[in-house]
This record gives structure tokens, sequence and C-alpha cells, in this order.
């Protein structure tokens, strides 16, 4: 199966002419008096936005599909033909296409416009198709949900389908495979049933509420993580979640990323702003005092919770938030120090992400591109000690060429889930650009003063995203060392419970997250609740166990087995030392 990286790959040409094929189906089913938008391609398929009164419903899917396959058959071919942008505009205000105007409004003077036919069906398009229908292979319509015009919730609510498109039926029978699922272990469904965490109508959406079972694993993931920054000699920080306006137009971000940025907050008549990004508080505490090259390298860590405006559209449960809680840490060095320390936070990456039994990576090496800054011996010195990081770790990437940032290379780490799918976590990113703007210097062994060169990295990339990913990469069943709850003790009977009580508690003063079932439901009752709940372990406590001083320990797997309780603590003890 082929996953689509940015850019423009085969498979993108032809699931965007796959939108095409949908529109000119559509067009000839409902005729010109459905409004067009925009039909893109996207990872793993595409979609096109309509706007249709009465609105399409999920029945109307099949004879869509049904007439896409017959232009398909018909082997229409796609052509492009330039065009003024009077003569756009008049074609589309004759056929009352309002947001095509809109698009043709947005695109500056003087850039050529094209469009593109493919059948009979005609709609303005920068490219990138493939030439014939026939090319676009295996299709399916897969849903229809609401989108907003430009994805914003002021503007009308249309209709957007969603198709998916491969080369060979195969690849597709494959994905709609993985999409089932997928939908079997979608986070914010698990969310809910778990009971993990909640976004509040109340408080606002993409603000994620973790509720104590959630909080739970966050809290062990945290800790894993703190007691591998420490190994590695990363300091613990932390900064203010709002500061003045005035530190963001000194990083820049202001300039940049404002429309990312939740809007000024007045105090004592000056502007202060929520934080963005971790970077510039860091970069104070770099500066709070004179720097030394024996205080190098230099690494500050925390868990930041930075705030972004997404649009409202694009949020996604834990995977697109407006709250972005980044296992953060930036890395002041010297240039002599830059080899050493990417080796370290690749090893560092790797480790972490091991320990959550990702064991499938690609990494991604994005270098120079044209309108760069910093010196040229400098970006090459980055982009080396990148790349020999990987060739240390014995890993194999991908050069993005030109692909990186106009203030240094970077290097991505993506995994491959349980069941396939893969994930953006680890980014690496130098940046030339903030030590050049706060005019950061470091006393070299010369005696005179020299710019550090910063590091952005994050392992996980944010918590929020990363427990989404995690719920769905272990469909909700945490590994022992992550569960909530570890361990129920079910008590058969009433005369059990105190039996129950001391083996629940001994075992909870161990440090362990154990929780007694005390309900009146019968045994077999108990057993499916707490399988529903996917703990690890059941300790069912009954009369033989208790005149034996055992439990009969049942895994979340169905396998059985007698011990006693201390026994149980001790291979309790060993899978969570595995992680496993
Ligand atoms: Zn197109
Ligand atoms: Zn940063």
């Amino acid at each position: 199966m082929s996953v689509t990286e940015d850019g423009r790959s085969d498979a993108d040409h032809l699931r965007h002419t796959a939108a095409h094929v949908l529109a000119h189906a559509v067009v000839d089913l409902y005729g010109d008096s459905v409004k067009l938008a925009i039909g893109p391609a996207i990872e793993n398929g595409f979609y096109y936005d309509f706007l249709k009164s009465p609105p399409f419903v999920p029945e109307d899917l099949p004879a869509i599909e049904a007439r896409m396959r017959e232009i398909i058959r018909s082997d229409a071919r796609m052509t492009g033909k330039p065009i003024a942008r009077a003569e756009a505009e008049a074609h589309y205000r004759k056929l009352d296409q309002p947001f095509k105007l809109d698009i043709l409004a947005g695109i500056p003077d003087g850039e050529p416009l094209t469009m593109y036919t493919i059948g009979t069906f005609t709609d303005l398009c920068r490219g990138g198709h493939v030439e014939r229908a026939s090319e676009v292979g295996a299709f399916k319509l897969l849903s229809i949900a609401g989108a907003y015009w430009r994805g914003d919730e002021r503007n009308p609510m249309l209709q957007r389908i969603y198709g998916t498109a491969f080369a060979t039926q195969a690849e597709l029978d494959a994905y709609l495979l993985q999409l089932e699922e997928a939908e079997k272990r979608d986070h914010r469904r698990l969310g809910k049933e778990l009971d993990l965490f909640s976004i509040e109508e109340q408080a606002g959406p993409g603000l994620i509420f973790w509720h104590p079972a959630g909080g739970r694993v966050r809290a062990v993931i945290e800790e894993f993580l703190r007691g591998e920054l420490r190994r590695r000699g990363y300091e613990p920080v932390f900064t203010p979640h709002v500061v003045r306006e005035e530190l963001y137009r000194t990083s820049g971000h202001l300039e940049t990323f404002s429309e990312n940025m939740f809007g000024p907050l007045e105090v004592d008549e000056e502007h202060y702003r929520v934080k963005p990004m971790n970077c510039p508080g860091h970069i104070l505490i770099y500066q709070s005092r004179p720097r030394s090259y024996r205080d190098l390298p230099l690494r500050l860590a925390e868990f930041g919770t930075v705030y972004r405006a997404e649009r409202s559209g694009t949020l996604l449960g834990l995977l697109r938030v407006r709250m972005v809680t980044m296992d953060d840490a930036h890395l002041f060095v010297t240039p002599d120090q830059l080899e050493a320390e990417f080796a370290n936070t690749v090893d560092a990456a790797l480790t972490v992400l091991r320990a959550f039994k990702f064991d499938e990576y690609k990494m991604y090496v994005a270098t120079k591109p044209e309108n760069a800054l910093g010196d040229d011996p400098l970006w090459e010195r980055a982009t080396k000690a990148i790349i020999a990081a990987c060739d240390r770790a014995g890993l194999k990437y991908e050069i993005d060429e030109g692909g990186g940032a106009f203030y240094g290379p970077k290097l991505d780490i993506k995994v491959r889930d349980a069941i396939g799918r893969e994930w953006q976590l680890s980014t690496v990113q130098v940046d030339f650009n903030l030590p050049a703007r706060f005019k950061l210097t470091y006393t070299g062994p010369d005696g005179t003063e020299h710019q550090p060169v910063m590091i952005h990295r994050a392992l996980c990339g944010s918590l929020e995203r990363f427990m989404g990913v995690l719920i769905e990469h272990y469909a909700g069943a945490f590994p022992a060392w992550l569960a909530p709850v570890q361990a129920v003790v079910l008590p058969i009977g009433e005369d059990q419970v105190p039996y129950a009580e001391r083996v629940a508690a001994s075992l909870a003063s161990a440090g362990f997250r154990i929780e007694l079932d005390r309900s009146n439901e019968r045994l077999q009752k108990k057993i499916r609740n707490q399988q529903l709940r996917k703990v690890p372990y059941m300790l069912v406590v009954g009369k033989s166990e208790v005149s034996e001083g055992k439990v009969n320990v049942r895994s979340r797997s169905g396998e059985q087995q007698s011990m006693t309780a201390e026994a149980f603590a001790v291979k309790l003890a060993e899978e969570v030392a595995a992680k496993a």
C-alpha cells in the first residue's frame, strides 16, 4: 500500500483526478444547480466539496460511484487549457458558481489560470493529474461530512464527499480493511468508553480534559520521559503561559505565526499573549546570565502546553487540538557539539518510541532550501551531523532535498502503528534564526563571543496527539506498565471481601494501580465489565483462594493461573520494568 508524502506522487495524481471524476458524476446526476467548491487529493484519498439542496444522503453514493465507473470506463482524457481571468469569471458567473468565483478572486492577478476538462466536465485547477480516466484504477466513495467553506465557521456549510483510490484493487482492498480496523480503534470512541478524556462544549473546541484514567496514563508517560531526560543530561524548566507580546515580536512569531496565536490580553495597559511556542521562554533562561562554552550543551526540557488558534473545522479529537503539550526541549550547543547532540537525540527518540512498541521507523532529513538563512558551512555541518546520527543508529533515511525550513535542517521520524498507518512523531529541528534574533552568545575558549546553535526537539511530538495515536495503536488495551488500572480484585461472594481487601491493599501499597470490585454482580458479569475496561489482570478470589492464600489470575487474553498475591506482585513488577 502506498502512503502519500507531501508533494505530488503518482498516487496524488490519480486521487486528484478521481476528485474531478467525482464532480463530473455529480454534475451529470444532479445538474448545474449543485455548487462546486474544491477537490484535492489528500493522504490516502480525495474529496470534493459541494453545496446541494436537498443535501446528499449516504444512499446517493452508490449511484455516484456507478456514474464515476462509467466515466472511467469511457477512458476520457484529461486536458488542460489556459484561460483569461475575465473569461473564467464570465464562465462561472453564467453557471452561478459562487465558490469558484471566490477562488478566482483569491488568486493574485497575473498568475496563470487553467481549466481542465475530463469527459464533459471542466474545472478550474492548477493541475497534477493522470492523463486518462482509466488510470484512476480502483476507487471507492467513503463518506459524506460537513465542511465549512474555507474551513471557517462563518462561511456556508458544504458537504464533503470523501473517497479513496489506488492503482490496483488489491491495494484498495488492503486499505479498506485497515480503515475498518481503524474505525474499531478510533480514539474518540475509546476515549469515551474507557473514560480517558473529554472535550467540553462549555470550555470550547480543541481543549482537552484528562479524566482520572487518562490522567494516570499520561502521568506514567511523563514520568518515563522525565527519567530518560535526566539520564541524558536535560534540565527541567517551567515557563509562563502568558508573556508580554513584545517577546513574540523579537522571536518573529508575531510576524509569521500570528494567525495561529490567541489574540492579545490586556493587563496594565499592555498586551500579553498566550504562548504559541516554548522556545522564546527557554531562550530567556539561556540569556538570564552570561554563558561560556563550558556551560554547553545546555539542554532545557519542559512539557510545555502551548495554545494555537487552529480553525475549528480542522480540529480532530486528540490529533488536532488547540492546546498542545509539547514534550519540548531546546538544546543550546556549539557547532562542534552538533553531531554528538544529534546522536543523543536520535538515540533518545528511538528508546522512547521502542518503549511504546513502535518498531518500524522512517527518517526524513530536510535540507537547505533556496532562501536559507545562516552560512553554508554551518548548514552543511548540521546536515552532516543529522545524517551521521542516522547512520550511527543504523537507520535508513530519505533526503528531502531543499525541503528544510529557512532557518535550519530538520530530521523527522515517522513510525508505523499496529495496523500499518504512519505517524510523524519525533522532530529534531536545527535553528540558526532564533539565536541571531535574540543575539545569543557564549564565550568560547578563545575568550571571544560566539553564537550558539539551537536545536528544537520533541520525541513524542505533543502529548495530546501522542496519546491519541497510542490509544489507537493499542486499541485501548494499554500494556500493564501504562494501564490506568493494572489489576482488579474480584471477590466471588461477600465472604471473600475482607481477604480481597487485604490483597488489593498490599498490591496498592507496593505502588501498583489496583481496584477492588465490590459490586453485587455475579462473577461472569464482573469479569465482562473488566474486559470492557480492558484491564490487564483480574484477580478472582473465591473460597478455595482464601483457604490456600492465593489469587486466580486471569489475563486480558483469557489465560488463568493460580498464585499467591506476592508472586503476582513480582510478575507485575517484572512486566512494568520490561514495559511489556
Ligand atoms: Zn485538478
Ligand atoms: Zn522550539
